[in-house]
């Protein structure tokens, strides 16, 4: 059976006093469920050290494809693994459609994590206008495709998220989650987990995580209030 992960994607949000306290009641509160945070880049060294001996895995929300050189502004895998990141996204919808990252590039940040030892969780996932024009299976089959064509998916983590349900407060039902997750399943190994991430939220994960290729969540909004991320751990939990 998959072992749950529920990751939570902090975006650009923080401070050094906000998560303090965000981290000690995640540390205090999470348990029985593997569980990680991404979190932005200037807090990883707050992250390492306040992570370090717990259950909690730290992870980032973004990588380069290079290894090194000049790119300004860029972070590399191996700079992410020095400050001991399990984890990081890769190929964010926010990534994707904002800074217009495409397949090409999300692929050869999949191989930089893989080549610096980290485990990508690789996102995917449709548009509304894709969803309604019938395309959902062929965009995140293309999307996670695009990986395969250039690496092994090893023990990476892939995370379907619908880009209409993401930061909208809009969920895909627990039916509609599952039948993506069954055909992203069916392109990966079986030990393969694959995430749900868009609104999921103390009161509707629980529905999600029962589902059965459901092997846990990437939470962006809820997993910046300790009680509501907490919640969402214990019902990962619960699954199984
Ligand atoms: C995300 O950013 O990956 C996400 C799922 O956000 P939210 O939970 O806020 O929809």
């Amino acid at each position: 059976m998959r072992a749950r992960l529920v990751a939570g994607n902090w975006k650009m949000h923080g401070s050094l006093a906000a998560n303090r306290a965000l981290l000690d009641a995640i540390v205090a509160g999470v348990h029985g469920v593997e569980c990680a945070v991404c979190v932005p880049y200037p807090y990883l060294a707050q992250g390492q050290e306040r992570l370090r001996g717990t259950q909690i895995a730290l992870a980032a929300q973004n990588v380069s494809e290079h290894a090194a050189g000049a790119h300004t502004g860029e972070v590399s895998g191996a700079m992410l693994a020095e400050f001991g990141c399990r984890y990081v996204l890769v190929g964010h919808s926010e990534r994707r459609q904002n800074y217009g990252e495409t397949d090409a590039q999300v692929a050869a940040k999949f191989a930089a994590a893989r080549a610096a030892g980290i485990t990508p969780i690789l996102c995917v996932g449709e548009t509304l206008a894709e969803r309604e024009a019938g395309r959902t299976e062929e965009v995140v089959l293309r999307q996670v495709d695009a990986v395969l064509g250039r690496s092994d998916f090893g023990d990476a983590v892939l995370a379907y998220e619908p880009v209409w349900a993401i930061g909208t407060g809009r969920t895909a039902t627990p039916e509609q989650a599952q039948e993506v997750h069954a055909t992203l399943q069916k392109r990966l190994s079986a030990a393969t987990r694959i995430l749900y991430g868009g609104s999921v939220k103390p009161d509707n994960a629980a529905a999600i995580f029962a589902m059965p290729d459901v092997d846990g969540g990437l939470i962006g909004g809820a997993s910046l209030v300790a009680g509501d991320f907490i919640a969402i751990c214990e019902a990962a939990q619960r699954k199984g």
